[in-house]
């Protein structure tokens, strides 16, 4: 028997329209950047989508292409969007024939004049292998999907989970989908439903409403045998394009109808569980305010907009402005800005000092505040983290550098000033400078979900705050230029 062969490769990133920043190629290549062979070393027994791809392959000759992935940031340059391709569609070409092509995308990329950058891609791919060899795509449930994506493919996998724990899984789906094609065993069919939806990535988890309900309905429906899989796509809210929101793509082996059935069911389940979708965001001053009557302390004050994690600076100071308006005593705020940390550093400790701090990066996060306070402390801003077993120290390392770090004590307010932004993942970062979190009344926290390990267990509260920034939930925040209208919920409902 002649063996198989299938190329593998992928280019993914989740793009943040409204950053002001661009994403260059050289995010990509610091971050993940394999070509040809270097693919299967470096992604071989991961639980990527890709190592998922390439156990599922034992008989067939893997072609590896390219694989590049970048953290999410601002738009992608166009010459480094059109690098990417063409070095992906060079190395494809080198390897022709081929009798099948697995990719693993995110689904929610856009390049400066590109706003459905998946589709250019596959475009060119399908240009290339021709209409008759297979292509199956592996997106992340994240991914803004077009109808012009689905057409292009022959079958689109998506993850099922957030947090992301069936990449590996999909990733294998993929691989035993392309055999089905390979012996002529299936005939893809497709059906494709915009919801209508949009949701911040605060309510994109599997396991909460709206899409836990939306998940339980697809994995009964995968149990029909004529369905060959079914993607369930939160969408990311934060990039602007005509394709952005949910949608629900159904693939069927040879049944259209019932394609079309399901996904408009779907598509209706998911509108209907957001009706549920509770907004429980407080603003800076009644958080600060209800965190001050508060029997003990300290009450976590989640600042999800300026979630650190997410791609913003982590100089957000909408939280600090309120503390010092309401008066705190023993509030703590951590605050990435380099400058006022060298102006705390040359006055010494002990010295009374008058700087600006944070609101520093762009105009999303606050205006700079001018303070006058108390140099308490000044470390290097190196520490090591107390929780065992972090989830993030495994990551990052168990020693965390945070550069030249300061504490600046303005009236009742703790304000640590730090060189590099570094989300709150460990109550180190508070005590190694001397300011003790069981003490406070109330904490800051930049983060959307990194802090619980280490907050939680001290929390005397935890308040969801509407803060400005990019990660806001609250989506009427971002001026949208490109999104289908009307959606829920920056529209009212439509009546039915
Ligand atoms: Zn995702």
């Amino acid at each position: 028997m002649i063996q198989k062969r299938i190329a593998i490769g992928g280019i993914l990133h989740e793009t943040h329209t409204f950053m002001p920043q661009r994403t260059r190629l050289a995010d990509f290549q610091r971050q993940s950047f394999y070509e040809g062979d270097a693919v299967l070393s470096a992604m071989t027994g991961t639980h990527s989508g890709i190592g998922g791809m390439i156990a599922a392959a034992n008989d067939w000759v893997m072609l590896p292409i390219l694989y590049a992935a970048a953290m999410p940031s601002g738009i992608i340059v166009r010459a480094a969007y059109e690098a990417l391709r063409e070095r992906f569609i060079a190395r494809l070409r080198a390897v022709l024939p081929v009798d099948g092509v697995l990719l693993a995308l995110h689904g929610a990329m856009v390049s400066e004049g590109i706003h459905d950058a998946e589709s250019d891609l596959v475009a060119q791919i399908r240009g290339l292998v021709g209409g008759e060899t297979p292509i199956v795509i592996e997106l992340d449930m994240h991914g803004n999907i077009s109808n012009r994506l689905c057409d292009l493919a022959d079958v689109l996998v998506a993850y099922d989970t957030n947090p992301h724990i069936d990449m590996y899984e999909r990733g294998g789906e993929a691989g035993q989908i392309m055999r089905r094609l390979l012996n002529d065993a299936i005939a893809p069919t497709h059906a494709y439903r915009q919801a209508g939806l949009l949701l911040a990535p605060q309510y994109t988890g599997t396991g909460d409403a709206p899409l836990l309900a939306v998940h339980q309905r697809r994995a009964m429906i995968e149990q029909d045998e004529d369905v060959i899989c079914v993607a369930v796509m939160a969408g990311f809210a934060y990039a602007d394009t005509p394709d952005t929101g949910v949608s629900i793509i159904v693939t069927t082996d040879d049944h259209p109808q019932k394609a079309e059935e399901y996904a408009e069911e779907l598509a209706e389940l998911s509108r209907q569980q957001a009706h549920n979708l509770e907004l429980a965001l407080r603003s800076p001053d009644d958080a600060v305010m209800q965190a001050k009557g508060a029997d003990g302390g300290p009450v976590i004050l989640v600042d999800s907009a300026d979630n650190i994690g997410g791609g913003t600076p982590g100089d957000g100071t909408d939280l600090l402005a309120a503390m010092l308006r309401h008066d705190v005593q023993e509030g703590t705020i951590v605050l990435a800005d380099a400058e006022a940390v060298t102006k705390c550093h040359h006055a010494g400790e002990g010295a009374v000092i008058t700087s600006s701090v944070g609101g520093k990066t762009d105009r999303w996060h606050g205006e700079p505040i001018t303070v006058t306070g108390t140099v308490q402390r000044l470390s290097d801003g190196v520490f090591t983290c107390e929780l065992r077993d972090n989830p993030f120290a495994s990551f990052y390392g168990d020693t965390i550098q945070m550069g030249k770090t300061a504490w600046l004590r303005v009236a009742g307010v703790n304000i640590i000033l730090t060189e590099h932004k570094t989300p709150p993942f460990d109550l180190a970062q508070l005590r190694h400078i001397g300011v003790i979190p069981e003490q406070q009344k109330m904490i800051v926290v930049k983060s959307a979900v990194a802090y619980r390990a280490a907050y939680l267990p001290i929390a005397a509260a935890v308040i969801e705050v509407d803060c400005a920034g990019l990660c806001s939930a609250n989506l009427s925040r971002f001026d949208y230029k490109y999104l289908k209208r009307p959606i829920v919920p920056l529209d009212s409902l439509s009546p039915s």
